[in-house]
């Protein structure tokens, strides 16, 4: 039997309807001859700027750089602490340590593998210079306690929106939550480029200074560098590719939403086998991952597989478990949460161009992988 694997993401039939408009710009840049910042960069800043409901964009490398110039324009640097989650990619917790300071991890709320605010509190010391929340998944973390605890104790938020692109918290989206927010264009990301690229939003005029200050080697004159800065543009080609695909955000978006619906009601499986991930009240997720909790997750992961589906696990491992953070000094146990998640979660396959008949094959073929194992 000819059996099609089906891919956790793909982009050829994005890209194949795309095609046309994608090599129009691509040209044009090529023509223009202008490949680092620019028109095209200014042009996808505005129009993020705008999608995020902030005054402020600018474009730099990528996510990971973006964090780290986060940190550094709220002068967070060596012998401040930054509170955040163990459970996110490796970026989040990387460019703390980048800025110099010490990344100080809180456990997660197990609905919706963001951080559990009503543990921020407790993690706040003297050294605490800001919070850095993940709005892991799509979905945005619960904000409005994250930024009271802030308030009271004088504290930067960061956002790691990397993932969550067009969600919004109680009405308002993501980027526009804290002090300032970070975007990632890596390809796979619910609005990607043909590349590396990342965006930071704020609507405080002084942070936006800085920051562009700090992707351009920390000048504003040309040869006259005030800060100690870095490397981190956004290229032209990127920029251009971004502004065609932004248009069709929220039709993708849409689409992903609707999946995930059908994800919650097609998956009915006897005996609670599967937990399903929680919407909060006032989210609007965008799903970019419909990541569910399952028992015997590495096996069932296995013969997922072999009927031909790709699953991914994000996270394996919790962030205050890995090696490089050996010196932090946490130990197995510190965030049940957290590694309880390494060990449960299971992302099945989620990009806007999956076909119901397929989705209903992976639901078809995981209940049928799950009988084998009967009840949690
Ligand atoms: C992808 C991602 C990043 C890093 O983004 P890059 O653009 O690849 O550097 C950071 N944080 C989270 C939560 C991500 O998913």
């Amino acid at each position: 039997m000819l059996c099609l694997m089906i891919p956790g993401f793909s982009l050829t039939r994005q890209n194949a309807e795309l095609e046309e408009e994608l090599t129009e710009v691509i040209l044009e840049v090529v023509r223009g001859g202008q490949f680092i910042l620019g028109e095209n960069v200014t042009k996808i800043e505005k129009e993020i700027a705008e999608l995020c409901g902030v005054k402020y964009a600018i474009g730099v490398a990528n996510c990971s750089d973006a964090l780290y110039l986060a940190l550094r324009a709220c002068d967070v640097g060596p012998g401040d602490e930054v509170i955040t989650t163990p459970f996110t990619f490796f970026a989040t917790a990387g460019a703390i340590v980048h800025a110099g300071a010490t990344p100080v991890f809180c456990d997660i709320n197990p609905c919706t593998f963001n951080i559990d605010p009503s543990k921020i509190e407790d993690a706040v010391t003297e050294r605490t210079k800001a919070i850095l929340p993940v709005h892991l998944y799509g979905q945005a973390a619960d904000m409005d306690p994250i930024v009271s605890v802030a308030k009271k104790h004088d504290l930067y938020v960061i956002e790691d929106a990397a993932q969550a692109i067009g969600a919004r918290y109680k009405g308002r989206p993501v980027g526009s939550l804290g002090d300032i927010a970070c975007f990632s264009f890596f390809p796979t990301k619910n609005l990607g480029a043909f590349g590396d690229g990342g965006m930071l939003t704020t609507d405080d005029p002084e942070l936006e200074e800085r920051i562009r200050m700090l992707r351009v080697h920390g000048s504003k004159k040309k040869y006259h560098h005030e800060i100690l800065g870095c490397n981190s543009r956004l290229d032209a080609l990127q920029a251009a590719i971004l502004s065609v695909k932004v248009k069709y955000l929220g039709d993708w978006t849409d689409a992903r939403r609707s999946l995930g619906e059908g994800y919650r009601e097609k998956l009915n499986v006897a005996g609670n086998a599967i937990i399903h991930p929680t919407v909060m009240e006032g989210a609007y997720h965008v799903y970019h991952q419909y990541t569910i909790r399952v028992p015997h997750r590495d096996a069932v992961q296995e013969q997922l597989k072999a009927r031909g589906i790709a699953s991914t696990v994000y996270y394996p491992s919790s962030l205050h478990l890995q090696p490089v953070f050996k010196n932090l000094g946490y130990k197995p146990g510190d965030f049940p949460e957290s590694e309880k998640s390494t060990r449960e979660a299971l992302s099945l396959p989620m990009f806007p161009e999956l076909e119901p008949s397929e989705q209903d094959r992976v639901v078809e073929e995981l209940c049928d992988i799950l009988k084998s194992y009967g009840d949690r």
